[in-house]
Formats: C-alpha cells, structure tokens, sequence
C-alpha cells in the first residue's frame, strides 16, 4: 500500500498566489513518488486549486449537516460535489480552540463518510477513537491518525519515540480494524519521516509546519517512501 502523507496548511498561506506556488511545487517535486500525497488548503483556496488539477485535495474541516441553516459552515456534500476527496477531522486544535467535542466529531464523520469523503480522523488516544467507532458503522473510508496534541510543533513539538508510536499503532488497529491505515501526526519532517514510517509501523503522516515549504515536503514524501 502506498503511504499516505497528507498536508495540514492550517490557516496558511495567506494568498492565492502563495497557495499556488507551493502547490505547483509540490505537484513538480512529489509527480514520480509512489504515495498518496493530499494537499488540505484552508477552503478559500480549494476550488482554485482544484482547478489546477493532479493533486488530491482535501478539506481540514466540514458540518456535520448535509444542508440547512448552519451559518458559517460548508457540507461535506458541497465539498464532494466540488471535487475534494478527503476531509480531515477531529484535529486537536478544534477541539481546544474551537471547543468541538467528540459527539460533534462523530457526527461530521458520519456526514462526511455519507457523502463519499475520506476521513482523516485525527485522535490522541485509544479510548476517543473506542467512542468515535461507536457511533460510525465502517471505516471504510477511514485513516486514522495518532497525534497527541503535545507533539504538534506549535505546542511544544515533543518527539514521541517511533517505538511508542508502533505500540499505538497496534493498539489503535484493534479498535479501527486491521485494515485501517494509521498515521502519525506531530512535528514529523524530512528528517524524522523514515524513522517514523518503519519503526513506527505507520501507513503515514499528517504534517503541518513541514508541508509549508516545498522542498522539505518533498523530501518528506520521498523518505516516507
Ligand atoms: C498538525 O497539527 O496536524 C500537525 C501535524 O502539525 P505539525 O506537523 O506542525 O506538528
């Protein structure tokens, strides 16, 4: 299976035109690379980017209603239609900043998977993603990623051991199904990404600050490789 590396941009860059710069070089650098590289741009960005075509796009956020009055917030049905084939949920920083809690995360996996997106479902332990399958029916259409918030770079970037991150990896498939693909999230950069992948045992990562500059992503995909 080809790892899956997926791109956090957060709330970055902040133009158009940073936006398509470094997707069109990331597109250059990473087109030979046997991966799934999915590029998560802020939603202003997607239908721009979109339209630029050969890369997967995926969204860091959606409603857990199809449609209806929910000011503010875009359906997972909106993105799909648009083309987007991922969307990323459950990300720690919502849940501290925003005050998303695991009964909204449920219902946003639920909505997205109803809509054909794929379901990049950040967690920080065993026990969230015990509580988040037992509300959605398969994960099919899931990854799963293990990102303790204190390994995120903004909030203290803290090196988790590739040996504890195998032990969760393992832990988190007997709860998701064997063939669920688990990702690590947390600091990850070109340097510490082959580590991660082969002792960690992980099917991945979903990196933030990294994916901001080409050449590091680009050398991240290849020694995920
Ligand atoms: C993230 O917040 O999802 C993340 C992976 O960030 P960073 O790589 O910057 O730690």
């Amino acid at each position: 299976m080809n790892p899956i590396i997926v791109a956090n941009w957060k709330m970055n860059p902040q133009t158009l035109k940073g936006a398509f710069e470094l997707t069109k070089a990331v597109r250059k650098g990473v087109r030979s690379a046997n991966a799934n590289v999915v590029l998560c741009p802020p939603y202003v960005f997607i239908p721009q980017l979109l339209a630029a075509k050969n890369m997967e796009i995926g969204a860091q956020n959606c409603s857990w209603q199809e449609q209806g009055p929910l000011t503010g917030e875009v359906s997972p049905r909106q993105l799909k239609d648009l083309g987007c084939s991922y969307v990323i949920l459950g990300h720690s920083e919502r849940k501290k900043e925003l005050g998303e809690t695991l009964a909204m995360v449920q219902r946003k996996v639920a909505a997205a998977l109803t809509a054909k997106l794929r379901v990049i479902l950040c967690v920080e332990s065993v026990a969230e993603l015990r509580t988040l399958k037992k509300k959605v029916r398969s994960f099919k259409n899931v990854a799963v990623v293990y990102e303790p918030s204190f390994a995120i770079s903004t909030q203290g970037g803290r090196r988790v051991a590739p040996r504890h991150i195998a032990a969760m990896v393992s832990r988190l498939k007997k709860v998701a199904g064997r063939n669920v693909p688990v990702l690590y999230g947390g600091s990850v950069d070109a340097k510490s990404m082959r580590d991660i992948m082969t002792k960690g045992n992980v099917q991945g990562a979903l990196v933030g600050a990294a994916s901001l500059k080409a050449k590091e992503f680009i050398a991240l995909v290849k020694n995920a490789l």
